[in-house]
């Protein structure tokens, strides 16, 4: 069986994961900005976070997982500048910003349960860490990383020799560009580390840093150093994996690590992966392309977040992917099988013969390539398929395969779908004419039943009730 092997945005190959701690992988995964729904972009880059989490589970490693909740310091802008996006929410919903955070987190929270995320270890926010992100900038301070503008302090990204070893930036690109505003700055990668308040008093989240030992003005942390503080905090100033979605190469990830090896002399993390964009009619999601859906308005489309789930996990998470209401449709159809098939061999076994041994290499070999989950897709199908793989042996190895793929297949059951009478006496009227090979007039009923919203799945244990989507 293959040993499991990520691939590395740092080193730009694939590599076999050795963690530091025996058996214990820890990871960090960036979180949301809780200032408004994610949408299913955002929600493919945790189910990707929640697959290799499940990867590591299925490979018997032990776990410590974190999501930060970014509920403070994000700016509209990625070049230090515009509004707080929290505060902005709370401007424009008349609530407070702690009200705004709580609500989009707790309806983030509710989707990752539906699309069955486990749970991180630690959800920490970044307004519940202002000592350690202030106690991380003062250890940059001190050694001689910042400088302060008439807004802020910021980090010399000339002073730290890697800068950009992550993107691959190139040196030229570094220096002041034409186009960019550099204000104070003074380099076009530098970036703040705390930001003043405009007017103290006006801001709902602020923070005096004479409370916390730093002779600095009233104000709030930038965007990275929250990262690089809860995540050092939790997991160790080295951890094994950090992820994110692939816009986080270039900025997010670059300045954790330039302020998080700075600081500590240390390297930061081992493996980092990214996971590449979900796209809408061939561009990435966005209010003007469209493609913003968030996962309780796919269900008002009578779509099953775990039909999203199932979608995501055909596409390696490397590659776009291309959402379509086409392939969703697809993705739910193959789900329902796969789950009707769970079903049909629990209520008829059969015997034959235990294939568990061929079967879990295949899978395995293809997960731990790098999470090749359109690959273990197919192994999965492949045992569906197999009539000669005896039911108890081969259920057992299906709710195996689900541990890394957390597709719920294995608690699948009998849905009961409830019909008006009308559908049940059309569909008894139907089994009769079928009974006495008038397909025809058959046929006719499954069109009636259609048009009331039921699709007729013909089962070994007899016809079964579908609601179709509106
Ligand atoms: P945000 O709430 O904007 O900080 O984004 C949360 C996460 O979603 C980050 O890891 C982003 O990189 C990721 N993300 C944003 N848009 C997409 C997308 N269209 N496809 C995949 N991941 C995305
Ligand atoms: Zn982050």
């Amino acid at each position: 069986m293959k040993k499991l092997q990520l691939y590395n945005t740092l080193t730009r190959r694939k590599e076999p994961f050795k963690p530091i701690h025996d058996n214990e992988a820890r990871v960090y995964t960036c979180g949301p900005t809780v200032y408004s729904y994610q949408h299913i972009g955002n929600m493919r880059a945790y189910i990707f976070a929640d697959t290799l989490k499940r990867v590591l589970l299925f490979n018997g490693y032990k776990v410590k997982h974190v999501i930060n909740v970014t509920d403070v310091g994000h700016l509209t802008s990625d070049a230090d500048e515009g509004e707080d996006k929290i505060e902005r929410a709370a401007r424009k919903e008349k609530k407070s910003a702690k009200e705004i955070a709580e609500f989009y987190f707790s309806v983030f929270k509710q989707d990752l349960r539906k699309l069955n995320v486990l749970e991180p270890d630690v959800w920490p926010k970044a307004s519940e860490h202002i000592k350690e992100q202030i106690e991380l900038i003062k250890k940059l301070e001190s050694k001689g990383y910042t400088y302060t503008t008439s807004d802020g302090i910021y980090f010399d990204s000339s002073k730290f020799k890697d800068y950009g070893k992550l993107a691959r930036l190139k040196p030229e690109n570094l220096k002041a560009g034409k186009r960019v505003a550099l204000r104070e700055k003074k380099h076009k990668t530098d970036f703040a580390l705390w930001k003043f308040s405009e007017k103290p008093g006006v801001r709902q989240q602020e923070w005096d840093p004479k409370n916390f030992g730093a002779d600095w003005p009233t104000g709030f942390p930038g965007w990275h150093i929250e990262c690089s503080a809860m995540s050092m905090k939790y997991l160790g100033e080295s951890f094994d994996i950090h992820t994110g979605g692939e816009d986080h190469i270039a900025v997010h990830h670059t300045n954790e690590i330039a302020q998080s090896e700075a600081a500590t002399g240390k390297k930061f993390v081992n493996y980092w992966l990214h996971v590449a964009f979900l796209t809408f009619k061939g561009k990435k999601v966005s209010k003007s392309t469209g493609g913003l859906y968030t996962i309780s308005e796919l269900e008002e489309m009578g779509y099953s977040p775990l039909a999203f789930r199932y979608l995501c996990l055909q596409t390696h998470y490397r590659k776009p992917l291309a959402f379509s209401f086409q392939n969703l449709d697809s993705a739910q159809h193959a789900l329902e099988r796969a789950r009707r098939k769970v079903i049909e061999e629990k209520n008829s076994p059969r015997d034959g013969k235990d294939k568990t041994q061929t079967y879990l290499e295949s899978f395995a070999n293809a997960i731990n390539d790098d999470l090749n989950t359109p690959l273990a897709l197919q192994v999965l199908w492949q045992v569906l398929d197999d009539e000669s793989f005896a039911s108890d042996t081969k259920l057992a190895l299906i709710e195996k395969f689900d541990l890394a793929l957390g597709l719920n297949l294995s608690s699948a059951e009998e849905e009961k779908v409830r019909a008006p009478e009308e559908v049940k006496q059309l569909l008894e009227k139907r089994e009769e004419l079928r009974q006495k090979k008038k397909f025809e007039e058959a046929d006719k009923l499954r069109e009636e039943i259609k048009a009331r919203g039921f699709a007729i799945e013909d089962t070994p244990s007899g016809p079964k009730l579908r609601r179709l989507k509106k």
